[in-house]
């Protein structure tokens, strides 16, 4: 007989209580979500599958959700999956409605207020179908700006990368009523040429304690090991990879084209490009699950 699956809200409490951190990787495609399962299930830890507003459309939203139950209800495996960086209520609805199991609403880039108007008509939108379904389902926002896109980039993007004040973090958590919370402490979505700017583990620890609740941490890309577990035993619950995969598999699918010009079998192409996802993810969740 299965055993009852933890949901994702157990999954993270289970986290913080062993002082590890969840995995969040994004994808655009079958490869992609090959790659993520493969390497959370040889690592037996819990996954969760990142598609933000353009990577949904490419896959589709209803289709990633029957990928990601069959294999949460087939294999009974704790994997999930995330609505990353949605701009507008409509979209969050619409993931929500689908099956997600958590949502970001990101206006991070809008005032203050207006910040926390959208994202509290969310989380009320998140708590009523809760109600209706007894559906579990987590709302997360963003507050700071910590700049936009899993590319590479020159410099720190203008505007981006002032870091959350504690006040800001305690009202907005409380005002919003969020399960979930980002806060701008050091890391920029990216990768950035100039140097990565680190980790303030110091405010990390702070924020957490002023909101009492998970934090996430996004732009993990290319930063050092030390940082990630630093920003895991000040408490980030979750970590957000995307730019490396894409690079990964780039790089991946680009050699396996050049070194078999002759190839036709899509299958056989792609294959390398999985791998190279399946090798980033493994190495990752093993950091983020201090498997040493
Ligand atoms: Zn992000």
């Amino acid at each position: 007989m299965k055993t009852k699956m933890n949901t994702l809200r157990e999954c993270i409490k289970e986290a913080e209580r062993k002082g590890v951190a969840i995995g969040h990787f994004n994808i655009s495609n079958l490869e992609g979500f090959h790659g993520v399962c493969n390497a959370a299930k040889k690592l037996n830890v819990p996954v969760i599958i990142g598609l933000s507003e353009g990577e949904e459309e490419f896959i589709g939203r209803e289709e990633a959700v029957a990928l990601v139950y069959t294999i949460r209800e087939r294999d009974n495996f704790p994997i999930f999956l995330n609505a990353d960086h949605h701009k507008s209520f409509e979209s969050v609805k619409a993931c929500i409605d689908a099956g997600f199991d958590s949502v970001i609403i990101d206006r991070a880039k809008l005032s203050f207020d207006e910040n926390i108007k959208i994202t509290k008509e969310c989380v009320d939108y998140a708590r009523m179908i809760t109600k209706e379904t007894g559906k579990d389902i987590l709302v997360e926002a963003e507050l700071g700006y910590i700049g936009e896109g899993s590319n590479i980039k020159d410099v720190i993007p203008e505007g981006a990368g002032i870091l959350t004040t504690l006040k800001d973090a305690k009202n907005f958590v409380e005002m919003a009523g969020v399960d979930l919370f980002a806060p701008s402490v050091g890391s920029i979505h990216g990768l950035i040429k100039s140097g990565k700017p680190h980790i303030n583990a110091g405010l990390v620890a702070e924020i957490r304690k002023v909101t009492g609740i998970p934090l996430v941490l996004h732009g993990g890309s290319g930063l050092r090991d030390v940082d990630f577990t630093n920003a895991i035993k000040a408490g980030i619950s979750i970590i957000h990879i995307s730019t490396e995969i894409r690079l990964a598999y780039d790089e991946a699918l680009k050699k396996s084209l050049l070194d078999n010009p002759q190839e036709t079998t899509p299958y056989k192409i792609l294959e390398p490009a999985v791998e190279a996802i399946e090798k980033v993810v493994y190495d990752r969740l093993k950091l983020f699950n201090l498997l040493f």
